[in-house]
């Protein structure tokens, strides 16, 4: 950054700058000429060290790299001939922290942080182009805040879903599981589980190959998730097992909540094809409610214990 002379001695006007858009005061257009003039050559950074100062761009293009200015490629905007740049820093007296790099060889008018304040003073223009500036700004941040909220969203969704089967995974378990536990208990309202294992999957697999094996876990988790209520969670536990996590239900309501699952899931077809015999499948079921006292851990051993009773006692069938 080298300093090739000043405003007043530069091809440059008042005119020129936007943030002095309609200022006619001679003596701010005095004050402006006696500023510096820089040229930062392409790529280069402009260090800023420890003193906030308003850059202004006369030539060239800058930009700015930061979570405090918008711009649609993720946080960085541009700043073209007329449009300043540290406003900010020079208002509120912080170091300018962003990263401003020259795009191209430019020009910049510097502007000292007491020559701002002086400046502000004097012109009535100047604050008011300041304060719109400045609005401008927090608008655009809010904006890019509100994008990356939604993309955070979109993400935090897709991290605690399963992308087979849409169902939702461990990760979202073990998060909610504790709290509708605490809430369970709180309320002193009933939570119980069914804990599903699809039977001999690995013999479908087998006898229908991996790709039939994935639709008919498809398959099963529609049959779950349409058979519950609005309030209830369908949640593939690993490979092929399934939870349902329902929510002010007791055993005795869980276990018929099971057998319809268990029936339906039995009449299931995986996929109507022209293939004889039909692949089917079956599961096997495993009720439990919350005891006194209980936390998540033992409620989902209480089911897994249940569902390997299901499994000895012949599969495709519901134990509570
Ligand atoms: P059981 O009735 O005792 O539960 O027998 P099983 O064969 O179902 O039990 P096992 O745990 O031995 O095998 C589970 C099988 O599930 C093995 C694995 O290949 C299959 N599996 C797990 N996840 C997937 C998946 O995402 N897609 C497919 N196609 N198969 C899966
Ligand atoms: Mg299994
Ligand atoms: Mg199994």
């Amino acid at each position: 950054m080298e300093q090739i002379g000043t405003f007043g001695a530069s091809r440059y006007t008042v005119r020129d700058l936007q943030l002095f858009r309609d200022e006619y005061d001679a003596s701010v257009a005095a004050t402006l000429a006696a500023c510096a003039v820089v040229r930062v050559g392409r790529g280069r950074r402009i260090e800023d060290g420890v003193r906030a100062r308003l850059y202004i761009v006369l030539a060239g293009q800058l930009e700015v790299a930061s979570d405090t200015h918008a711009g649609d490629d993720g946080g960085t905007i541009r700043i073209l001939p007329g449009e300043s740049v540290g406003e900010q820093a020079v208002l509120d007296d912080a170091v300018n922290l962003a990263a401003i790099t020259a795009l191209e060889d430019s020009d910049l008018l510097v502007i000292e942080p007491d020559l701002v304040s002086d400046l502000i003073d004097r012109s009535n223009v100047l604050a008011r182009n300041l304060l719109r500036l400045l609005s401008f700004r927090i608008r655009a941040a809010n904006a890019l805040l509100r994008r990356r909220q939604k993309l955070g969203e979109f993400y935090r969704q897709l991290s605690l879903n399963d992308g087979l089967t849409g169902l939702y995974n461990r990760a979202w378990l073990n998060e909610m599981l504790p709290k509708l536990v605490a809430r369970s208990r709180q309320e002193d309202s009933p939570l119980s589980l069914v804990m599903i294992d699809l039977d001999h999957f690995k013999r479908f697999n087998d006898t229908h190959g991996h790709l039939a094996g994935d639709a008919a876990l498809e398959a099963a988790a529609n049959v779950i998730r349409g058979a519950l209520r609005p309030s209830d969670f369908a949640v593939r536990y690993g490979g092929e097992e399934m939870m349902a996590v329902l929510p002010d239900t007791s055993a005795q309501l869980a276990g018929v909540v099971a057998e319809r699952l268990c029936r339906r899931l039995r009449a299931t077809i995986v996929f109507p094809d022209m293939r004889l015999p039909l692949p089917h499948m079956t599961g096997s079921f495993g009720v439990a409610s919350l005891a006194p006292g209980a936390d998540e851990g033992a409620l989902v051993a209480a089911a897994d214990a249940a569902l390997y009773r299901a499994k000895e006692a012949g599969r495709d069938r519901v134990c509570l």
